[in-house]
């Protein structure tokens, strides 16, 4: 039950260290501090931190998908609530399959 995180080949420690601050953010506090407590213990600036955290692939491993058991990627931590409160997710690729064939059987 927890948020995973998958880095690019070419990320080190440090942006793996980064990506992992970034994503410990709780949902409660306040979003525009918790990236600058980020930004400020690494010293860099927020576009820095976010093409960072861009390329690391990060997923849920408690919501995957009801057909193909696709793990729930993640863009923003905003995400894991939501994710985590639907009765069911389905992934793109499994959504838009099930949409055609809606469509196709009226
Ligand atoms: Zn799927």
């Amino acid at each position: 039950m927890s948020v995973k995180l998958q880095p690019n080949m070419t990320q080190n420690a440090r942006d793996l260290r980064i990506c992992e601050d970034y994503w410990a953010y709780d949902n409660q506090s306040d979003y525009i501090a918790h990236v600058e407590t980020v930004c400020e213990k690494y010293e860099i600036s927020s576009p820095v931190l976010f093409a960072i955290i861009a390329q690391c692939y990060v997923y849920l491993d408690d919501v995957v998908c009801e057909y193909c058991g696709y793990p729930c990627p993640l863009e923003v931590p905003a995400d894991i609530p939501y994710m985590r409160a639907k009765d069911g997710w389905l992934c793109a690729i499994c959504e838009h399959a099930l949409w055609r064939t809606d469509k196709e059987r009226k």
